[in-house]
């Protein structure tokens, strides 16, 4: 347990990056039941901006905002997180860091051996694990046999500094391997560079020890967004739009099949998720998705990307 939250004094936030979805984290925790302190970004402008909007001080640096707080949410692109989030648990901070953890394995490695030595939490901001149509979906879900994914958007132009696998996949892998609770044995993988010099659409296709199959695709180069996932057990499937919130329940039952469609409800996903966060400082229990599992989809992101780069140079050598 963190001996700065007795009780007596609330958890102080410090918000790393406030761009597109840091200006979110820093409204939320100004919101939370934990205390804003302020928000630091390498772009001074968009820094104060936020920051007058919230009333809070704009910090001048990295280190004097780390001064002022016990934890630190970090929402700069990805290529800065191993150095940020370094810093944070070096200066003894519990860090909420956005998805994907860091860019390449190794260096996850190090931010959770860190964490670990410093005693600190170490959370990975998969905020699809707290869309409140996954946590619907979730009850039903038992052992399931084959899961297919889409996940498309319109060119974002941020993220630039990962491929679509290690942006947007990422998500999908990390859902994946909480249902299946291992590593996969067999992966086929296909991507395509379109917009970027890196890969822009991916379809992967990963096989676990006992036969069950997970089929993915991700772009981010689509005229629109679509975010759905189908999962099929024995005795049924669900079908979950994980932006309308829309869930289709199919079940076989003694009557026959029934059909059962509602749309989930609850708070905003990263709102949960910093919540879940500051419970996990607060009481010393693991967060929902922790450096560990972070660390894990990382690996599983990286031999993606690796298998894609080698198909990629067969395809590009002339026969
Ligand atoms: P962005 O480019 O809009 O914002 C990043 C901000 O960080 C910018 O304001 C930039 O000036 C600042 N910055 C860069 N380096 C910094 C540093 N070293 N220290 C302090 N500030 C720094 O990017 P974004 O779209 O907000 O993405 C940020 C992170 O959030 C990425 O890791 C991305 O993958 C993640 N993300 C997650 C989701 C989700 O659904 N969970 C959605 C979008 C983005």
């Amino acid at each position: 347990m963190d001996s700065s939250s007795n009780g007596t004094s609330p958890l102080r936030i410090g918000v790393v990056g406030v761009g597109h979805l840091g200006r979110h984290h820093a409204r939320i925790a100004s919101q939370s039941t934990a205390s804003l302190v302020g928000v630091f970004d390498t772009n001074g402008t968009r820094a104060h901006e936020v920051a007058t909007t919230l009333g809070v001080p704009a910090f001048p640096n990295l280190d004097s905002l780390l001064a002022r707080c016990d934890v630190a949410v970090i929402a700069t692109p990805a290529a800065s997180h191993f150095a940020v989030a370094r810093s944070a648990l070096e200066a003894d901070k519990h860090c909420l860091v956005e998805k994907p953890l860091v860019t390449d394995p190794a260096s996850a490695g190090v931010l959770v051996a860190l964490a670990r030595e410093r005693h600190r939490v170490l959370a990975v901001g998969h905020s699809e694990r707290f869309n409140p149509a996954l946590e619907h979906a979730d009850r039903f879900i038992r052992d399931p046999l084959y899961v297919e994914v889409t996940r498309v958007a319109p060119f974002p132009g941020r993220g630039m500094d990962v491929d679509v696998v290690k942006d947007l996949m990422v998500h999908d892998l990390e859902i994946v391997l909480h249902w299946m609770g291992t590593y996969p044995t067999e992966m086929r993988a296909v991507g395509i560079p379109l917009v970027t010099d890196k890969v822009d659409m991916a379809s992967v296709r990963l096989e676990f020890e006992h036969g069950q199959v997970a089929a993915l695709t991700a772009s981010r180069a689509s005229p629109s967004a679509l975010r759905v996932m189908r999962v099929f057990q024995r005795g049924g499937y669900v079908s979950v739009d994980l932006g309308s919130k829309k869930l289709r329940f199919v079940r076989q039952t003694p009557a026959g099949l029934t059909i059962e469609e509602s749309v989930a409800d609850g708070p905003e996903p990263l709102k949960a998720e910093l919540e879940d966060f500051l419970s996990a400082v607060r009481t010393g229990r693991p967060p929902r998705v922790s450096g560990h599992e972070g660390a894990q989809v990382l690996r599983l992101a990286e031999d993606i990307v690796t298998l894609i780069g080698s198909r990629l140079r067969h395809l590009s050598t002339p026969q």
